[in-house]
């Protein structure tokens, strides 16, 4: 499949995550975080310091926080959201 495919699909919201591709979902959480805003998003520091919490809760899903459904990875990168367990 070339990259001009691959931008052409859309995200399927029921794929189970045995049919999600791992490196297009990297290439969305990558680009997702690259199309916020700089006032939008936390220092690299608070941003590596919140995934190691999430890394380390029991919470932490494939990547998804089953407390809130969100992927973390996208969560704890901005400036305003917080762990709805108040880890962070
Ligand atoms: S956001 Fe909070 S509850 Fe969810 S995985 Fe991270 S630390 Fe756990």
């Amino acid at each position: 499949m070339s990259e001009e495919q691959r931008a052409e699909r859309k995200p399927c919201l029921k794929c189970l995550l045995q049919e999600i591709d791992p490196e297009a979902y990297e290439r969305d959480i990558q680009r997702l975080l690259k199309a916020m805003k700089p006032g939008e998003k936390v220092r690299d520091e608070e941003y590596e310091r919140r995934l190691s919490l999430c890394k380390a809760c029991e919470r932490l899903s494939n990547a998804t926080c089953s407390a809130c459904g969100c992927y973390v990875e996208i969560r704890a990168a901005g400036v305003r959201n917080h762990c709805p367990y108040k880890h962070w």
